[in-house]
């Protein structure tokens, strides 16, 4: 039943396309830069091959009202950086592209230098839509429920004075989250984004959207055939070591590659009915790390966050 719902999602309403942006044409930070001439080469593929670009709001109604979303791309962009300001939005003006700007409330509100201002976050706004990327930009996983709190309510507080509202959709500082940060956050924001490289088709919880980085040179062809792995995952943790992941993969694929942050790929990890398992004992390197699960183009993926206590 589950398998017939997913191939008749994936084969009525397709795939949608949600992309992360942060600074633009500013290649002091090469990590997080997206060169003028680069993104005016995806608006043009974009263009040339039909694809239609909504605000995040626009592509979760569509979502809402089960309307078709294959070829549906939504640009995110994070921080509120002037870089986008002074190159980015003249191009997605030009197109006639909208976007979903998450502002960074403590930089824009305290004026530091390489953010926007809230002047120029309203006339931003004008093209496009916000959305809220906490107020001081911290390690969430790292804070307690309390100050996660205290943050967020600083963060809406600053929105209704400045704006008028609080927007519905919000935006994890360093796509950092776990369980925890999540029920909290979603006390106060029905839509969340992430940044697990992933897709967003119809079984996709709207609190939990996994976005694509589109920095560097990118290859914005490549990142459009990605689609949704349903999947359920497992992940096996003693302390900071991940012992084994497994669980139930939904699609008819054959194998399974899976990624781990320092570790590496695990190519064709066989299926049993659907089911894998694979041992890794694996002691987490990174702060922040990634779980990605792929056949193919379809891909799913997890954070898993280093505990530091
Ligand atoms: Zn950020």
């Amino acid at each position: 039943m589950r398998f017939l719902l997913i191939f008749l999602a994936s084969l009525l309403f397709g795939d949608a396309h949600i992309f992360v942006l942060h600074r633009i044409n500013d290649p002091r930070y090469p990590s997080t830069n997206t060169q003028t001439a680069q993104l005016r080469n995806y608006f043009e593929f974009l263009k040339s091959h039909n694809y239609k670009v909504v605000t995040l709001s626009t592509l979760i109604k569509m979502i809402k009202n089960k309307k078709p979303i294959d070829k549906i791309v939504v640009f995110t962009i994070d921080d509120s950086y002037k870089s986008f300001y002074k190159n980015g939005l003249p191009l997605f003006k030009k197109y006639n592209y909208p976007f979903t700007l998450f502002v960074y409330t403590k930089a824009t509100t305290e004026k530091w230098g390489d953010f926007m201002s809230w002047d120029e976050v309203r006339e931003a706004k004008k093209h496009g839509e916000l959305g809220v990327h906490s107020f001081s930009h911290p390690h969430l996983a790292k804070l307690s429920n309390k100050e996660i709190i205290d943050d967020t309510k600083k963060a809406i507080e600053i929105f209704k004075k400045e704006i008028g509202y609080i927007p519905k959709i919000y935006s994890y500082p360093y796509g950092e989250y776990d369980k925890r940060v999540k029920k909290i956050i979603k006390k106060f924001f029905p839509y969340i984004v992430n940044q697990n490289p992933g897709v967003i088709d119809f079984t996709t919880p709207l609190d939990d959207m996994d976005r694509i980085a589109l920095t560097g040179k990118t290859n914005i062809t490549k990142k459009l055939k990605l689609k949704r792995l349903h999947a359920n995952i497992n992940i096996t943790k003693s302390k900071n070591k991940i012992i084994k992941v497994s669980g139930k993969i939904y699609d008819k694929v054959p194998y399974i590659n899976l990624y781990l942050t320092k570790m590496g790929w695990i190519y064709k990890i066989p299926l049993k009915n659907g089911f894998f398992s694979t041992n890794l004992n694996f002691p987490l390197k990174k702060y922040r790390n990634r779980l990605i699960i792929r056949y193919n183009y379809k891909i799913i993926s997890k954070m898993i966050i280093k505990e530091e206590k």
